[in-house]
């Protein structure tokens, strides 16, 4: 199917969000702190006494499975992860739940001043060369977060993303439904990039993504113990099929858009672009905003 207009596109794929009339806030809600029994900065010690190897049990914040229609409830993501190489995240925009989750600090939306919207491109087995040279040329601001294999396969490449102005947060190691791995694990797979993308960039992560969007209250904690302050969820997915927003209406300032480096990703950012422009809106940086 040819590239609809991504409007069009939207209200014909309309049930997904149904019934999500909320407004539309700022969306910054910083990851808890630490407590004097948090978990500290090694593996072993973040894993409380009373944990276990086995995910939490607490349903509140973990995903459902992926037939599960559209409710009052966080998104669903599928937890079933891909085979390498995908760009491999559910598709699904937020469902009808507040875009920012205050119990465990999710961010849906960045701030709206000057009608910013934020553009951020996740996993990265297939880097694109056009998106760089766009990028030099534009100093378009992208947030990608990376898996960190990905990131080894490519690294000359994601050294000139850095140089060009991109920033690289934290989409784990390899890429697992967060909830379905021990806490040791969770530790292990947000704060591994940290390290190496600080050595390998010169800049520290402090963004995190998780796989699939599955978070529950032992993967926010994990990521808190690991170094980052947030994680970030989206509110507009744009794909080869186009644009869908998490109300399907026109994207709106605060938007977090959510691409993947896939092959299509310069067709899809052109695209998007468009819209951006013809809408009167700006990308700018995630992480600046957010600091
Ligand atoms: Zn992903």
């Amino acid at each position: 199917m040819k590239f609809a207009p991504w409007l069009l596109l939207g209200i014909m794929m309309g049930g997904l969000a149904a019934g999500c009339g909320a407004t539309h806030p700022t969306a910054v809600a910083k990851l808890p702190k630490p407590s004097s029994t948090a978990p500290s900065s090694t593996p072993s010690s973040s894993i409380p006494p009373s944990s276990t190897t086995s995910p939490p049990a607490t349903p509140s914040k973990t995903t459902s499975p992926p037939t599960t229609p559209p409710s009052s409830r966080p998104p669903k993501r599928s937890s079933t992860p891909p085979s390498r190489p995908t760009s491999s995240q559910s598709k699904t925009p937020p469902s009808t739940q507040a875009p920012i989750d205050h119990v465990t600090g999710l961010v849906w939306f960045g701030p709206k001043t000057n009608n910013a919207v934020y553009i951020t491109i996740d996993d990265g087995w297939f880097p694109s060369q056009r998106v760089l040279q766009l990028m030099q040329r534009t100093h378009l601001p992208v947030t990608a977060f990376l898996i960190k294999d990905a990131v080894q396969e490519h690294l000359s490449y994601w050294k000139a993303f850095v140089a060009a102005g991109g920033i690289i947060e934290d989409h784990t190691v390899s890429h697992p439904p967060l909830t379905s791995v021990s806490p040791a694990e969770m530790y292990y797979q947000w704060h591994t990039p940290i390290v190496d993308y600080k050595s390998w960039f010169g800049a520290t992560p402090t963004l995190g993504r998780p796989p699939y969007g599955a978070v529950n209250s032992e993967v926010m904690k994990e990521a808190q113990a690991a170094g980052l302050q947030h994680l970030i969820m989206w509110s507009a997915v744009v794909d080869a099929k186009g644009m869908q927003t998490w109300n399907n209406g026109p994207l709106q300032p605060g938007d977090i858009i959510l691409l993947h480096w896939d092959p299509g990703l310069y067709t899809e950012l052109s695209k998007l672009l468009a819209v951006i422009h013809a809408d009167h809106l700006t990308p700018e940086s995630l992480p600046q905003a957010l600091s």
